[in-house]
């Protein structure tokens, strides 16, 4: 008998199945133009603030970056009226969500969430033995009754992903305040903003700090990879009590966020114009969107994120398969288990007007 070298809980993860790269996309289709609207990136492209911050350090790479990201935190801290050390940062939000979990999760540890939305934090959970409990998705929304009932004495986290991706749309301050009221204090609530920006221009978005100010017991993850367009880069970061910052911080490895992203967050932390005008492409996408699906009889999720859910009531891989025959790259709802809706992201007017015509020449 041979014994497995690997930990047990990996033979219940899956590779991570990568989308197509452009190149191969244009390739495969002889196109020469690709629009990606998969990954919900920002198509203004990154803040030039950052940018001029990544060139300037490009010359100081020969040294080690600030491990306590201490000018970051400091920048952080004054913007959510909060102190640096309520804050964590992190190369990219998905190594905060594994951060979480490295330091709340022992194995039989169980985290709630909805069964549809961003994955990533039950993934390192499970990695870690901890158990995923899931609860079906109501109406389109989160449902906060179902998952309260699913608190049992092994319940450490409960993850809201606010707005929901892929659903894109929140769940509102009334709502937040029910679930805050009726989850005990001695679990931590998961608040993944990683669309903070485009949704709080809705005024029944909460404002989660105030929640975290009476609340220790809570995690808020914003990420600089959306609204910032600094993907590439990776930096993300937790607000959260000085106990749970002091505990994550073990964890987070010790030189987890290089100099480079640094640089480009803070650059991008100054580039209020970068974000005004990113939410405001948003916007105006989303609405030409919907106008979209509205004349071709489609149903569609109200969105506050940088990316729409629609049922095009066919099957959605052969929908992006015709997609991506015209250059256009988005996510089936088939990896969701919905089968018939795709994910868009946003983009430029020329964009998203690429993406609605096709669709209207597919669906006719
Ligand atoms: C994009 C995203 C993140 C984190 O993205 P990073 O690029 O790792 O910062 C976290 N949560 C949700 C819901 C996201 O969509």
């Amino acid at each position: 008998m041979s014994k497995s070298l690997f930990r047990n809980e990996l033979s219940k993860l899956r590779p991570y199945v990568p989308g197509k790269p452009i190149e191969e996309v244009q390739k495969e289709y002889g196109i020469d133009e690709v629009v990606k609207l998969a990954s919900n990136e920002n198509q203004l492209g990154p803040s030039p603030k950052a940018m001029e911050a990544v060139k300037k350090q490009v010359e100081n790479i020969n040294v080690y970056p600030d491990p306590a990201s201490m000018e970051l935190r400091t920048k952080l801290a004054e913007k959510y009226g909060l102190e640096y050390d309520n804050i964590v940062v992190g190369n990219g939000g998905e190594q905060i969500l594994q951060i979480i979990s490295q330091t709340f999760i022992d194995a039989g540890d169980e985290v709630v969430s909805a069964d549809t939305t961003f994955t990533i934090l039950g993934i390192w959970a499970e990695h870690l033995g901890g158990k995923l409990v899931t609860v079906p998705i109501d109406g389109y929304k989160q449902d906060f009754k179902g998952m309260i009932e699913k608190i049992s004495k092994n319940t450490k986290l409960i993850y809201v992903c606010n707005p929901n991706n892929p659903l894109g749309n929140i769940m509102t301050k009334d709502e937040v305040e029910y679930l805050v009221e009726n989850v005990p204090d001695d679990i931590v609530i998961v608040f993944d903003e990683a669309y903070y920006d485009f949704a709080k221009v809705n005024p029944d978005y909460p404002e989660s700090v105030d929640i975290l100010k009476q609340r220790p017991n809570t995690i808020i993850l914003r990420t600089f990879s959306k609204v910032t367009g600094i993907a590439g880069v990776r930096v993300g970061f937790a607000l959260t009590s000085k106990e749970i910052a002091t505990e994550m911080g073990k964890v987070k490895g010790t030189f987890n966020v290089n100099r480079l992203a640094q640089a480009a967050a803070l650059g991008a932390l100054e580039d209020e114009e970068h974000i005004k005008n990113t939410v405001e492409m948003n916007y105006k996408s989303l609405g030409m969107m919907e106008e979209c699906f509205e004349s071709l009889g489609l149903e569609y999720i109200k969105s506050n994120a940088n990316f729409v859910f629609v049922n095009t009531g066919k099957n959605s891989n052969m929908v992006s398969e015709e997609l991506l025959k015209r250059g256009i790259v988005v996510k089936a709802g088939s990896i969701w288990g919905w089968d018939t809706w795709l994910r868009v992201s946003t983009g430029t007017v020329k964009q998203t007007e690429k993406f609605t015509n096709a669709l209207k020449e597919i669906l006719k």
